[in-house]
């Protein structure tokens, strides 16, 4: 059977295995390409949509003209901090985007804060370009709760900090497949992937 490839506006290896993880979990016959060479993009369109759309024009004009692109845009926005870090979420603590540095900059600016007013929510915009459909979006959201300190190896970014509703375990503490099931990422490739399953080829 004919795999679609999906080119992936990212030059971070490790988004393409966790959305090929995805697109495989949903049970669609697409091919998470990473980009060979993905230009430089500057995420400073104040939207995650604008940012995931930013990203995949940014590839498009380096690839086959019936090529597909994907591109994503996500972060965590924290109640106690008027929605920060937001789009910002990369660049927290500094445009080096040091995850370990972000993440430490949360713990402390929520040392103080108590348990029932540590809310948060991760969302995940996915934006795909097609040469027969043009350009579509699809957002996940995944509501919860910033634990007290950091907990769980494994993950990236804010992983250790954020508790999923219905959780009592931080996304770093859940396994690979238990986070495929209900984050953010997961919630929105849900949406894509209920888009794309009419549209691929047989
Ligand atoms: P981007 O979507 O690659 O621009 O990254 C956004 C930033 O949001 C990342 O650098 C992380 O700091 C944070 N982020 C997005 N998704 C996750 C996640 O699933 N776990 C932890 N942090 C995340």
């Amino acid at each position: 059977m004919n795999r679609l490839p999906l080119h992936l506006a990212t030059g971070n290896a490790h988004k393409a295995r966790e959305m090929q993880a995805l697109a495989d979990a949903s049970g669609l016959q697409v091919s998470v390409v990473a980009a060979a060479a993905m230009p430089a993009v500057a995420e400073d369109t104040g939207t995650f949509a604008g940012n995931a759309r930013k990203k995949a024009y940014a590839l498009l004009p380096l690839l086959l003209p019936d090529a597909w692109v994907l591109a994503d845009d996500s972060g965590l926005g924290v109640d106690a901090l008027g929605g920060a870090p937001g789009v910002e979420s990369a660049y927290f603590a500094g445009p080096a985007g040091d995850g370990a540095a972000n993440l430490h900059k949360l713990t402390e600016a929520m040392r103080n804060v108590p348990p029932e007013r540590r809310g948060a929510h991760f969302i995940c915009v996915l934006a795909l370009v097609t040469p027969a459909h043009g350009e579509l979006l699809f957002e996940g959201r995944c509501d919860g709760a910033l634990a007290m300190a950091p907990a769980g190896g494994n993950g990236f970014g804010y992983d250790p900090l954020f508790v999923p509703t219905g959780c009592t375990q931080t996304y770093a503490e859940l396994g690979d497949a238990e986070k495929c099931q209900l984050s953010h990422r997961a919630r929105a490739w849900g949406r894509l992937a209920e888009w794309l399953r009419p549209r691929l080829p047989a």
